[in-house]
Order: structure tokens, then C-alpha cells, then sequence
């Protein structure tokens, strides 16, 4: 059957030892925002010809930063986020979160009790709170990374980056406002890219609003 979108993950449910989040009915509500559009009939009608599979509305969900599905290149991508604060607990300075960060985001400093954390290198992969074994780091925020315009192609580029980490239910907001904004501006059933460079959206300046997308 000709596809209208597609949405892809990565194999953490698997069992990888990687995966940030579990995602929970995540990829069930991204296929309702699907399907109670008429996404179907949109590219059937400005497609000529049968829809292939570049013509699907690309959705790619990795949960962790190693980013195995691709998010980067898909219409919307989605990184699985958990990022690290200082928690309650008291640090025996046994160093397992500086061994395990590969991004050199953690440091243990001589005299301080408890570590430095670099939000600019960190990757919320959360590692490091899953070794720490007196919960001297906590979980600060939980949910996903996104990024938005992806593709390859004739002119392939990167998807863009929103600012902040969204929680499930937002992230799937965001799915929701990029396919609507789709939707109103598509010419011909080009790729979300492509319709950003022509009718930008306007990005929210609060990072964790569900209004991140407003499409003019
Ligand atoms: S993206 Fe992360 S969680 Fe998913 S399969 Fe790759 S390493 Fe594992
Ligand atoms: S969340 Fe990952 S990248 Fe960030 S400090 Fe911890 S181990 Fe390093
Ligand atoms: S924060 Fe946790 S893992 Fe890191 S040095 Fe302290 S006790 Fe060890």
C-alpha cells in the first residue's frame, strides 16, 4: 500500500543498554496524529502519479543521542533526552560518571563535594545517573530531544534543532504542529525541508512549550 508517512525507531526497546527513555504509547499516538489527518489524500492529490516512498512524511524516533534511526535526516526527528542535575544524595567521589561520560560534560573537582556539569558538552544521554550508585546525580529533565527538516536528497541537509527537551505528550505536539504547517504549505508534496525554507515556522523563545511550532 503507498505510505503516507512512516515512522521509524531504533532498536533500544531491544534491550540496549543506551537507551535514555522508554517511550511508552509514544509511537501509538504519533500514528493517531497520522492518521486523523488527511495526509493521504493531500499527497494523493498534489503527487502526480503513485505515491512512492521519498513522498512518506518522515517521523524517526532514537532513543538515546547515538541517534541509530536517523532522526537527523527525517522530516521530524526525535532523541531521546535525560539530563542530568545534582541530586540528593552524597558523592563518595568514586568517579563512574566522569569514566562513563564520553563528551567530558562531568568533572570531579579536588575539595568539591559534589561534580561540575557542563550543560554545553552534555548530550543528555544519562549515563552517568544510571552508574552513580548513591544517587548524588538526579534526573533534571526527561523526554526528547527535536529536530525538524531533515532530508537527503538533491539538497540534503541536517534537521534543525528546537531548543530544550520536551516531555512525551509535548513531543507529540510538536509532530502534530510540524504536519499541520506541512499540510497549509506544501506545494507539491515536497519534504518538510523544503517547505521551511520557503514558509519558515516561527519557533516558540520558551524551550518546553508545546507551542515550540506556530505555523503562520
Ligand atoms: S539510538 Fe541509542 S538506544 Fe537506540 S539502538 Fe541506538 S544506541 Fe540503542
Ligand atoms: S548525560 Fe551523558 S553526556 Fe551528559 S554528563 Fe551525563 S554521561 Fe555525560
Ligand atoms: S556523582 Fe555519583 S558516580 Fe559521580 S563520583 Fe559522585 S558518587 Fe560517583
Amino acid at each position: 500500500m503507498e505510505q503516507a508517512y512512516q515512522v521509524e525507531r531504533c532498536f533500544g526497546e531491544r534491550g540496549c543498554p543506551n537507551q535514555a527513555v522508554y517511550h511508552g504509547d509514544l509511537l501509538q499516538r504519533l500514528a493517531e496524529v497520522f492518521e486523523r489527518s488527511d495526509l493521504r489524500g493531500f499527497l494523493k492529490e498534489k503527487v502526480k502519479g503513485p505515491l512512492k516512498s521519498h513522498h512518506a512524511f518522515r517521523v524517526s524516533v532514537s532513543d538515546c543521542p547515538n541517534a541509530c534511526s536517523r532522526p537527523q535526516i527525517a522530516d521530524v526527528g526525535l532523541i531521546g533526552a535525560l539530563r542530568p542535575k545534582i541530586g540528593e544524595g552524597l558523592c563518595t567521589q568514586c568517579g563512574a560518571c566522569v569514566e562513563i561520560c564520553r563528551e567530558q560534560a562531568i568533572a570531579l573537582v579536588p575539595g568539591r563535594g559534589v561534580p561540575t556539569l557542563d550543560p554545553r558538552k552534555c548530550l543528555s544521554c544519562g549515563q552517568c545517573i544510571r552508574v552513580c550508585p548513591s544517587a548524588a546525580l538526579a534526573t533534571d529533565k526527561a523526554g526528547y530531544r527535536i529536530l525538524i527538516g531533515g532530508k537527503l536528497g538533491r539538497h540534503p541537509q541536517l534537521g534543525r534543532e528546537l531548543s530544550g527537551i520536551f516531555p512525551l505528550a509535548e513531543a507529540v505536539q510538536v509532530v502534530q504542529n510540524c504536519l499541520r504547517h506541512y499540510l497549509a504549505h506544501s506545494r507539491n508534496g515536497e519534504r518538510l525541508g523544503e517547505v521551511l525554507r520557503h514558509s519558515p515556522v516561527h519557533v516558540s523563545e520558551r524551550p518546553q512549550s508545546i507551542c515550540a511550532i506556530h505555523s503562520p
